[in-house]
């Protein structure tokens, strides 16, 4: 099966049907992932409708269960026919393809547009934060929102920050650029971070500083490509992945870690960046990308976290997100919360069936609800702890369902240790 976006393959229609085909025969001889997501019981409700074992799947029902595929991984994770494997499966990047094809033939909707392209929405809701801040809470304009770009009116959305990171970060850290011997590591800032959770580059930066670990956020970093890539805007995201390598690389040449503050996008450096920017730099980039828990994690492992806090945040209701699992990552944000002294964790590893931009738009906004319920339900039962997740957009649909917010692992570490003004909570 293809993946590979710069192969001619990759781009034909019919050899995508007989690798869809493929693949459903494979899953539905398996059908291990039965209860992952809305896609396999679709395409086994299908598989199931003809009562020829040897049928063609029609396209529009092959379209159907790549559209109901929001890129959570986790079948990805489970399965036994990953390549090396001789089935060379690999569902996720398969109903990439789909998507892939189909918007090269018909254009991206307008939805993918918008939804692709998080620098322009967030340098638009920046001219005027509170103004911005206000009409993602005002229902008529939601209404006009959801007919216009087909975002669900019920949709929490993240809020503008007042201050963008970067301006933050202009302000904080005198040395823009430092000699690189005078680097410890590099922070992959995020859209999100950048335009509406600041608040998690600056309790990064803190811990690190606080640990006598020099950290820089070069300027000049753009969108990882996810929310591109999952509209099927592979040259939007080719594009935003050169720029990221061609701006990371001499601190990757000079073996500097790479820290991500988002896990969506430390996975797409990490996984994708190989294959979609094909180069030595982009290969190293990706072995030098951690996620930010991962390296303190690893820091603490090593005794370089200090151990002292000032506070206890107490109970917490960790989520661990799909694609922090998906870099292999179980224990990491666990393990560092649990070094403050009083801290209890528990950590809820339910999919928040929101990845990357399905879960915002109007068609997949129930269904997403469904996905995330085992996950919300926890959340509420614990509505009396402290909400965690690192990933902030699974982190909005806890808020959707719950009105809880929850916060990153390093705002709770930066708050234990006194570093943001106030105690854990
Ligand atoms: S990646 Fe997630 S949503 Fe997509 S098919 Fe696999 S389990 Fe379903
Ligand atoms: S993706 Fe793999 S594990 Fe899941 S149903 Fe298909 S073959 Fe089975």
């Amino acid at each position: 099966m293809e993946y590979n976006p710069h192969r001619d393959q990759y781009w034909d229609e019919a050899a995508l049907s007989a690798d869809m085909q493929q693949a459903f025969d494979i899953c539905n001889g398996c059908r291990l992932c039965y209860n992952l997501c809305p896609s396999f019981p679709a395409l086994f409700q299908i598989v199931e409708s003809y009562d020829d074992d040897a049928a063609q799947v029609k396209p529009a029902e092959m379209d159907l269960v790549a559209d109901l595929c929001f890129q959570c991984k986790l079948c990805y994770m489970k399965c036994p026919y990953i390549p090396p494997h001789r089935f060379d499966l690999d569902f996720p990047r398969l109903m990439l393809r789909s998507k892939a094809i189909r918007a090269k033939k018909n254009g991206i909707s307008r939805t993918d547009r918008f939804l692709g392209n998080p620098e322009q929405v967030g340098k638009m809701g920046q001219l005027a934060p509170g103004i911005a801040n206000w009409s993602v809470r005002n229902t008529g304009l939601r209404r006009l929102m959801e007919r216009i770009y087909g975002i669900d009116h019920r949709r929490h959305l993240p809020r503008f920050a007042p201050v963008r990171f970067t301006d933050w970060v202009k302000r904080h850290q005198p040395a823009q650029t430092p000699p690189m011997d005078e680097v410890d590591v590099v922070l992959f800032s995020t859209c999100t971070v950048e335009y509406h959770e600041p608040g998690i580059g600056q309790a990064a930066l803190e811990v690190l500083r606080h640990n006598g670990i020099r950290a820089i956020v070069p300027p000049g970093q753009v969108c990882c490509g996810m929310p591109a890539l999952d509209g099927g805007d592979i040259d939007g995201a080719l594009a935003r992945a050169r720029s990221n390598v061609e701006l990371l690389a001499p601190y990757a040449r000079a073996g500097k870690p790479i820290l991500a503050l988002q896990p969506t996008c430390a996975l797409l450096l990490k996984q994708d960046y190989p294959t979609l920017v094909e180069s030595e730099e982009a290969k190293l980039i990706a072995s030098k990308t951690k996620d930010v828990t991962e390296y303190l994690a690893e820091a603490m492992r090593r005794g370089k976290l200090k151990k002292e806090f000032q506070s206890s945040p107490g109970e917490v209701t960790y989520h661990l997100s799909c694609h922090t699992k998906a870099q292999g990552l179980k224990r990491a944000a666990k393990d560092l919360l649990e070094a403050i002294d009083g801290c209890d964790v528990e950590m809820v590893e339910r999919c928040a069936g929101i990845d990357g931009t399905w879960g915002l738009k109007a068609a997949y906004y129930d269904e997403s609800i469904k996905v995330s319920a085992k996950l919300t339900e926890r959340f509420q039962e614990r509505h009396a702890t402290h909400a965690c997740s690192d990933c902030a957009l699974a982190g909005l649909q806890i808020e959707t369902v719950t009105d809880k917010e929850p916060v990153h692992p390093v705002e709770i570490l930066a708050r234990s240790y006194g570093l943001l003004g106030g105690g854990a909570s």
